[in-house]
């Protein structure tokens, strides 16, 4: 495994991380969790993502994380960084959303209850909520890593002129801010135009989130949606309707020129990413060890050539 130093900070980060969003939550199978968490670690997946709301039902993924800490991991504690966020829907009420300092402060207490754990090294505000002051979620934030419930905070999602603010009194307060969580694949590219350059300049990590598109770029949909997919599962997230013939051609287009890469589909789409200098780290969900197995070896080839980029940019023109 490679590491990057997050931004402006001493922390170094897996290129490749796993994330517990899916496949990780009560009503999934418990042993594949584990031995995906295992497997990724013992190959130095050190960042594990969680928050609040992943898992069905909502927070079982914490619950799964802390049951596998406690029973196989806790003495690698020092060796891993764990994250969990708040922001979105999690419970009933006006607490249980959005930014304001009640929820954040309640939302972190429950997810370190769930998981056994101390602390999180990592804590994020999910999403900017446009009815909370920003300064209010701040200085959430900011206490959070006061009173050692987080070695260190970030950003999910938030647009850039409100991350810009988040980041400058972030700094000021002297808990500059880690690392801002958006989405990135070659399918979803909004955070290339405004983001990316703005945390350069700003000394901040980036981490993409969803590098397959949930698993669209990858050989799943090329003829059909598998039963045990995401996209026919009730919970997931991904919707068949987003399965389209057009992005079906678009889909097979770059799992030819993956081929010719002597890659997967989902191997390209990663390496497409580990290029990119910008970028600290990178997500990846799972749902099953095999998928783990087959994304690492994207690492073991991260050039690309100009024509082959340039092929890449028309099958995306024609999306
Ligand atoms: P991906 O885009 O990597 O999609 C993961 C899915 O792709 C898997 O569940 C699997 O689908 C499929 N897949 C993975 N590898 C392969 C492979 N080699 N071959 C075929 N199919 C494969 O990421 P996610 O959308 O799961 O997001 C990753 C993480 O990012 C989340 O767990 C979470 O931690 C974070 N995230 C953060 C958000 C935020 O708001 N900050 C929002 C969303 C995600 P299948 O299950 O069908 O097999």
């Amino acid at each position: 495994m490679e590491y990057k130093i997050c931004g402006n900070t001493g922390l170094k980060l897996p290129v490749l991380s796993l994330g517990l969003w899916h496949n990780f939550g009560e009503t999934d199978d418990f042993e594949n969790s584990r031995q995906m968490i295992c497997y990724a670690f013992d190959r130095g997946v050190t960042y594990f993502d969680l928050a609040n709301n992943y898992g069905t039902p909502q927070g079982s993924a914490e619950e799964t994380f802390g049951l596998i800490l406690k029973r196989e991991l806790l003495a690698h504690r020092d060796e891993m960084i764990i994250s969990s966020k708040a922001g979105h829907m999690m419970w009933e009420g006006p607490y249980g959303d959005g930014g304001s300092r009640k929820y954040l402060m309640a939302s972190i207490n429950q997810s370190l209850k769930r998981t056994g754990l101390d602390y999180f090294d990592i804590f994020y505000s999910h999403r900017y909520d446009p009815e909370t002051p920003l300064e209010e979620t701040i200085m959430a934030l900011i206490d959070i890593v006061k009173q050692g419930k987080a070695l260190y905070v970030g950003i999910s999602k938030y647009p850039p002129e409100v991350a810009l603010k988040a980041l400058v009194m972030l700094r000021e307060n002297k808990v500059p801010c880690l690392a801002y969580q958006g989405r990135y694949s070659m399918l979803s590219r909004e955070v290339e135009s405004h983001i990316l350059p703005l945390l350069q300049q700003e000394g901040c990590g980036f981490i993409g989130f969803s590098p397959l598109a949930q698993g669209l770029l990858s050989d799943r949909y090329l003829t059909g949606i598998p039963l045990d997919s995401r996209a026919a599962k009730v919970n997931g997230y991904l919707k068949k309707e987003q399965i389209t013939e057009d992005l079906t051609l678009v889909l097979k287009k770059m799992n030819l020129l993956a081929q010719e890469r002597g890659q997967t589909l989902a191997q390209m789409a990663l390496s497409w990413i580990l290029k990119n200098n910008l970028v600290t780290s990178t997500i990846i969900g799972a749902s099953s060890v095999d998928q783990i197995q087959n994304n690492l070896q994207a690492l073991k080839n991260i050039e690309f050539s100009s024509e082959e980029l340039s092929i890449i940019q028309s099958i995306l023109s024609d999306e």
